[in-house]
């Protein structure tokens, strides 16, 4: 089946559609929202070995951006080893995952649609869809309307799409965690390059991870149970913020305040979100995917991964269904579980982050139990997260 399709959004799932449609031998453009220069944002993610697998299905190679990292440490606020992980088995040929700057991310994958043609428009902001007869046409913000035989919404957390497709469905839900990071120079960690150290600190999360440079990239979560205003957020001071992080981390063990004294510049606070599962990914000829269709807490580090995966499946199911809605179904029924049980677990990972100085104390507990019984057995139990693989050459119809 050859069709043309509207791409809504130019992120991580955007982008990959449309070069995962172009493989399928399908046309797409993409309608991105933001100016093309938008997504130069500081912050950092890692690309676990399931989306890197995803991405080489795709010819993607992303090893001329970031840095490798294997593995992940956790310790607690005064400074006990709660365990160590890896960040999911190798690939064959001893690819590991790998952490990367967003805006590094975004520039590569849109090289990549840009060699093969895809055309991206920006400055075109989803506002509505219709869909019926066999077509679609969505509007935007600028007036302006286009015409294809499908609508893929890979408009992210706050997805039109999604209510397009369902009005009724969920909206976003606030996790009770802000997020913040920056990157320092001239402060020892004492870390290897490359690993990931989860610092579970009396007041608040804390991670950190060395580039083989010498610069730290690092993040952190201040819990903050009531949802603040953008505005309240918008109100504080770069120096009061540093502030309020110094005396966050003043009480732990490691290097936390010390990076964060050292950082030049500390990202502006943010507030984490999750969608809970969205009933409704499709209706008639517009699909939501991504962060549109299950936007993952990013405590989990999976939700680009989840995007990246959902893009493969979909353009299989286009490639290999005899029509729009069959491809819906037959990707539905391929992803959903999956992601759901990815958010459910992101949820909880989360929760671990923002307990207070009482709670604490049994969770170091439990979780330095976990990991030793773990370590113990040679169990992981996030093997299925990591270990999922999509075989492009096989037929969906077959169960692929
Ligand atoms: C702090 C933090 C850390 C994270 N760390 C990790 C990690 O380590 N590993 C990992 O795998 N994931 C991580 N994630 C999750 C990851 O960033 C997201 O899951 C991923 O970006 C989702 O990709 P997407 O393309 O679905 O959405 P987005 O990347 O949000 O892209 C959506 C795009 O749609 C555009 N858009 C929005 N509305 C419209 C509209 N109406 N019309 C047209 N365009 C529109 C937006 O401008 C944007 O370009 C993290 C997330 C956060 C917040």
């Amino acid at each position: 089946m050859t069709y043309t399709t509207l791409i809504v959004g130019g992120g991580i799932a955007g982008t990959l559609s449309a070069i995962a449609l172009r493989k399928a031998g399908i046309g797409s453009v993409v309608h991105e929202a933001y100016d093309r220069d938008a997504d130069n944002v500081g912050a950092f993610l890692t690309l676990a070995v399931n989306a890197l697998d995803a991405l080489r299905t795709l010819g993607i190679d992303v090893r001329e951006i970031g840095f490798e990292t294997p593995r992940m440490a956790l310790t607690s606020g005064s400074g006990k080893k709660l365990g160590e992980l890896q960040y999911g088995a190798p690939l064959p040929d001893g690819t590991v995952s790998r952490t990367v700057k967003r805006a590094d991310l975004y520039r590569l994958l849109r090289r990549h649609a840009e060699e093969l043609g895809v055309p991206i428009e920006y400055g075109k902001r989803l506002v509505e869809a219709e869909s019926g007869g066999g077509r679609v046409v969505a509007r935007f913000a600028d007036g302006s309307a286009a015409e294809g035989d499908l609508l893929i919404g890979a408009d992210g957390l706050w997805s039109r799409t999604r209510e397009i497709i369902d009005p009724r469905a969920p909206g976003v839900r606030y996790s009770g965690l802000l997020n913040t990071g920056g990157y320092a120079r001239g402060v020892s960690t004492g870390a290897e390059p490359g690993l990931m150290c989860a610092i579970f600190g009396r007041h608040a999360f804390f991670a950190h991870l060395t580039h083989p440079d010498g610069e730290v990239w690092w993040a952190a979560n201040p819990a903050r149970k009531a949802e603040p205003t953008r505005g309240e957020l918008a109100a504080i001071s770069p120096q009061e913020w540093r502030g309020h992080l110094l005396d966050l981390f003043r009480d732990d063990e490691g290097p936390a305040a010390d990076l964060v004294a050292a950082s030049g510049k500390i990202f502006s606070a943010w507030k984490t979100y999750d969608v809970p599962a969205v009933p409704r990914w499709h209706r008639d000829r517009m699909i939501v995917i991504g962060d549109a269709a299950h936007a993952t807490a990013p405590s989990i580090g999976q939700g680009a991964a989840m995007a990246i995966e959902d893009t493969v499946v979909l353009a299989k199911c286009l490639r290999d269904s005899p029509g729009v809605t069959a491809a819906f179904t037959a990707y539905e029924r391929l992803r959903r579980e999956r992601v759901e049980r990815v958010v459910a677990q992101g949820n909880s990972t989360g929760g671990w982050k923002g307990l207070g100085p009482v709670a604490r104390i049994p969770r170091d507990f439990i979780m330095a139990a976990a990991l030793k019984r773990m370590e113990r057995r040679g169990e992981d139990p996030s093997r299925w997260i990591y270990d999922y693989r999509i075989d492009w050459d096989q037929p969906v119809h077959a169960g692929g």
